[in-house]
């Protein structure tokens, strides 16, 4: 039996795109998105992180920072009987795990064999739709509107644009 699997990106979806941010005190959460992981919890959907970090290259922050940053954001969550199963980063700025490049979501399907075509991806940025080279189907991706401007080809049936987060914690609730 696979398991299905709700994706987000982090910085935009579970708190405020500051820009760089890897410092607790920085953390702004976006409370719809609490709404979301009950939801995907319930429902029995693995909820999964899936977060461009460049600025470990760009020497801005390191991975321990990003680490203990990720260990309090999951503590703060458990404390609201939230669950997030697991946390992928990338740190580098040409590999195979930086979003649109799909390689943190194949690497989490491996990991707990995750069914992508019965999962979903939130994210706020034309880069949180994977690139896929037609060998696996990318799951369904709701783009937020931020603060970045979201378009992409693919909008349509397999991607979607919304106003709010809280949009489209609306629709997972028909869909989950
Ligand atoms: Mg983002």
């Amino acid at each position: 039996m696979k398991e299905k699997a709700l994706f987000l990106d982090r910085d935009g979806i579970l708190n405020v795109d500051k820009g760089y941010v890897y410092k607790w005190d920085d953390i702004i959460w976006n409370d719809d998105i609490f709404d979301i992981i009950k939801l995907a919890n319930e429902k029995d959907y693995l909820v999964i992180v899936l977060t461009n970090q460049s600025g470990i290259h760009k020497g801005m922050y390191t991975r321990d920072d990003v680490h203990i940053l990720h260990e309090k954001m999951n503590d703060f969550l458990i404390k609201k009987d939230l669950k997030i199963t697991d946390w992928f980063y990338c740190a580098e700025m040409d590999s195979m795990d930086r979003k649109p490049n799909p390689g943190m979501l194949l690497k989490a399907q491996l990991k707990y064999n995750i069914d992508l075509a019965k999962s979903y991806m939130i994210g706020d940025k034309a880069t949180d739709v994977f690139e896929t080279d037609g060998t696996f189907i990318r799951p369904r991706t709701f783009l937020v509107k931020g603060q970045y401007a979201v378009t992409h080809p693919d909008v349509g049936s397999t991607v979607s644009v919304h106003d709010t987060l809280g949009d489209v914690s609306k629709e997972l609730r028909n869909l989950l």
